[in-house]
């Protein structure tokens, strides 16, 4: 089934979790967020320092460190991702105009937050640039 995007309550279902992880803690509901989508595998936040004028983080519930831990089992959630991404990119307007997703990987990749999220980006022409 498509997720649905008014489905916002918590699931008692949470999955692995990290302690000391911003985006586990948002997940579970101990710190507060924008959240704008949530069911029992993905969840999305607006980001706290925009970088454009639409700017989402999509995340999987299970604390993934990266995108380069990601295994082949997890394949069907990575699209799940990017299906809430792109259904999300819709309801903000941006999706006929067009948007980025961006993965940012381990350190030299940019990645601030290891638990693995998706970018997506949009509401303004984006740079071409992307290093
Ligand atoms: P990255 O550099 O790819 O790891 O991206 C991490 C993103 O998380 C940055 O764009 C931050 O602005 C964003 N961020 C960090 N803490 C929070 C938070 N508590 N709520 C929403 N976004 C956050
Ligand atoms: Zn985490």
């Amino acid at each position: 089934m498509r997720p649905h995007l008014a489905t916002l309550n918590l699931p008692k279902d949470v999955g692995e979790m990290s302690e000391e992880c911003i985006f586990c803690k948002i997940a579970s509901g101990e710190v507060p967020s924008d959240m704008l989508y949530r069911d029992k595998q993905v969840f999305a936040i607006r980001d706290i320092r925009p970088q454009a004028p639409k700017h989402l983080l999509i995340l999987p519930v299970e604390h993934i460190p990266s995108i380069a831990d990601v295994t082949h089992s997890q394949a069907p959630l990575i699209v799940r991702m990017i299906t809430v991404a792109n259904e999300l990119a819709a309801k903000e307007g941006i999706a006929e105009r067009g948007y980025r997703l961006a993965i940012n990987c381990r350190r030299e990749g940019g990645q601030a937050v290891p638990h693995l999220h998706i970018h997506l980006l949009g509401g303004k022409q984006l740079s071409g640039r992307l290093g």
